[in-house]
């Protein structure tokens, strides 16, 4: 569908700025009030309570049994009578799925075109690669690779199910039983990263297409568990209890980078940038994040990336060290969306960040 006519009967001076209540959207309804935008959540039922203790940052509340019937007619009504802009966050696909998440009919400050990239974890290597980013190296299952490998299994299940193995049969036989447990249907959906040794660094960046350039908007850790809690175990305890390090995530854990690091960290969200614009035009619009391992030498290889805001933002609700540095004003992502729309709207370019 044209964005110009996702943008029909929309009242351009009175956008509302909607997304579903959950990952990071109390930073992003905060971010649209302080802009000055109406915001809309659509929250579940059960979660309603929690999301009503910050209704003054919500004009509107759409209540739902499943995060699926935000396509339904009703919802899309609804939000559309408030000339409501989307906004996706890291949960969104995983929440309403692949088919709902591109074909929903509002326009969305992102690039939807990329969620069927992201859905794919060997298409989204690839795309990296294109862009002249560092990666590990990637196998499938059944195919020899030296070294450690990491298994990862497909969709935002927030490192469930992973496991690090040392040889191909190590890896086939826990694919099998991963089969057998439901968690995933057939070993080709299981991707094997080579495993990168040294400290992971998560880059939080921000392109915008009417500015005309890429921000760093923040970087993050992420603490998981159990990776982040067996260093707590003395080493021979730990190999008794035969402990997995398991990769779900609980929290993030802010994380300043060296100066020296930034010209390239830039570099690469800029590359990112630049690959989409050539693969998937009109490219990445708002938010995006590169997931990397940063070495003993300073090399840095990205293992992931996302195409939307990430919950590592929710940190930096009032600004971040970098986004002080563009703005001089308490800036976060979700505020950096907002003010992307507000800009856009103000120059009569709406039609640039939004598809
Ligand atoms: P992901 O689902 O790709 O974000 O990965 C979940 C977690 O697994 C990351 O936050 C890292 O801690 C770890 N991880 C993922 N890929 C790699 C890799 N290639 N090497 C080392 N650790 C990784």
């Amino acid at each position: 569908m044209y964005v110009e006519e996702l943008l029909r009967d929309y009242e351009l001076d009175r956008l509302t700025i909607a997304t579903l209540a959950s990952h990071s959207s109390l930073q992003i309804v905060h971010g649209a009030k302080a802009e000055g935008f109406r915001t809309a959540l659509v929250v579940l039922r059960g979660r309603y309570w929690f999301y009503s203790q910050f209704s003054h940052l919500v004009d509107r509340f759409v209540v739902v049994d499943s995060w699926r019937e935000l396509c339904s007619e009703r919802v899309v009504e609804e939000l559309r009578k408030m000339s409501s802009i989307f906004v996706p966050h890291g949960s969104y696909v995983e929440y309403v799925g692949l088919d709902c998440a591109t074909s929903l009919p509002l326009p969305i400050l992102g690039l939807r075109s990329l969620y069927r990239v992201e859905a794919d974890q060997w298409a989204k290597v690839a795309l990296l690669r294109e862009a002249g980013i560092p990666v590990p190296k990637v196998y499938r299952v059944g195919e020899s690779f030296e070294g450690v490998v990491i298994a990862k299994l497909p969709g935002a299940k927030g490192g469930r199910g992973y496991f690090i193995a040392k040889s191909p049969q190590e890896v086939e036989r826990r694919v099998e039983n991963l089969v057998r447990s439901g968690l995933i249907k057939d070993p080709s959906e299981v991707l094997l990263q080579e495993y990168l040794v040294g400290v992971t660094a998560y880059f939080h960046y921000f392109h915008s297409p009417i500015l005309g350039r890429t921000e760093i908007l923040g970087a993050d850790i992420r603490y998981e568990s159990d990776v982040d809690g067996l260093r707590r175990i003395p080493v021979p305890i730990s190999l008794e209890l035969g402990l997995e390090p398991t990769f779900t995530v609980v929290g993030n854990v802010p994380l300043v980078l060296r100066e020296s690091l930034l010209p390239e960290v830039l570099e690469l969200g800029m590359r990112f940038v630049r690959v989409t614009q050539e693969k998937l035009p009109p490219g990445i619009i708002g938010p995006f994040c590169l997931e990397s391992v940063v070495d003993r030498d300073l090399g840095i290889k990205v293992f992931e990336f996302s195409g939307r805001i990430v919950a590592g933002t929710n940190l930096y609700i009032d600004g971040s060290p970098y986004s002080y540095l563009y703005w001089g004003e308490p800036m976060s992502t979700g505020r950096r969306i907002a003010r992307e729309l507000r800009l856009a709207v103000e120059r009569g370019q709406l039609t640039r960040v939004v598809t």
